[in-house]
């Protein structure tokens, strides 16, 4: 059966690449795309894409979806739209698909009670880099012995949320396995605020931005005497595409939201 797969944010750095992924995939088919400004009628019209390259640009869902009928959204676009793009395409009975950060906790909950309900599959994904995954699911097993922790991520200086969504997934994995406590010194004072990061849960986290990264994590897990490091680099935006292949072809099974990759590896 071939997968009808739609996208929206096709014209950014990784929508460019998931664009390219589909339309080289036997068993996919790329039906529509979704924008959000007038940028022409088709995917070739950009000027982005080769002329070969026919999927019709729409701006609104509803008529992307009646004229196109995909199985699969794929949302590649940007914290403002995400969460109304994903509600929309659950809405319609259409399988959101997305790599776009900065859900909020309550955004998230209502995403789960509406594809639950609806019985219609979603994958959010905060990283589709299986290095990644692996990276957070090990974070996670350490945890338990070595609870004192602080993560360090690093990406390029375009990305819109800090921190990003994988330091956040990998905090909320961590915090599950240690118990909540405060890290440092109890009389620790800042002398320039920021200086010890963000604070979840008493673990810290680092965001750093700067032109040139792709997409980097650190987890650092501190012992007497001893330090663990665990370390994922995305070097190129094409490590985040066999998991966008394995979201999209498990999204077709499943009949709820999954958020993270690592509950679709084994
Ligand atoms: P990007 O290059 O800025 O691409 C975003 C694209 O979305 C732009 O072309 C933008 O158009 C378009 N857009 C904005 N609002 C839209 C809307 N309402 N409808 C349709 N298109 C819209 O960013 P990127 O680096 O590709 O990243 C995209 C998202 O993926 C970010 O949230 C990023 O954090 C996330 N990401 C996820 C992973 C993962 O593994 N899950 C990996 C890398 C990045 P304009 O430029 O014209 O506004």
């Amino acid at each position: 059966m071939t997968i009808r797969v739609a996208i929206a944010g096709a014209r950014g750095k990784m929508g460019k690449e998931a664009v390219h992924t589909v339309m080289n995939h036997a068993e996919m088919e790329l039906v529509s795309v979704l924008d959000y400004k007038k940028v022409g009628d088709t995917l070739a019209d950009t000027k982005l894409f080769p002329s070969d390259f026919t999927a019709p640009i729409y701006i609104d869902l509803e008529q992307l979806n009646a004229e196109t009928k995909p199985d699969v959204l794929i949302d590649l676009t940007t914290p403002e739209f995400v969460y109304e793009h994903t509600k929309q395409a659950l809405e319609l009975n259409v399988r959101p698909v997305v790599g776009t950060t900065g859900f909020s906790d309550e955004q998230l909950e209502e995403l789960k009670a509406l594809s639950k309900e609806s019985k219609i599959g979603c994958i959010i994904a905060p990283n589709f880099a299986i290095g990644a995954v692996l990276m957070m699911k090990f974070a996670e097993q350490a945890a338990k012995y070595l609870p004192d922790i602080e993560i360090i991520e690093m990406h390029h200086d375009q990305k819109l949320d800090a921190p990003s969504g994988t330091a956040m997934k990998t905090a909320h994995l961590i915090s599950q396995q240690r118990p909540i406590h405060e890290q440092g010194h109890v009389h620790e004072k800042e002398i320039l605020e920021g200086a010890r990061g963000a604070n979840y849960d008493g673990m810290r986290i680092h965001s750093v931005r700067l032109p040139g990264l792709v997409a980097h994590q650190q987890v650092l897990l501190g012992g007497e005497g001893q330090m663990l490091t665990l370390r994922h680099d995305s070097f190129n935006r094409g490590s985040f595409m066999s998991g966008v292949i394995l979201s999209i072809q498990t999204v077709m099974e499943k009949e709820e939201l999954i958020y993270g990759l690592e509950h679709i590896i084994d």
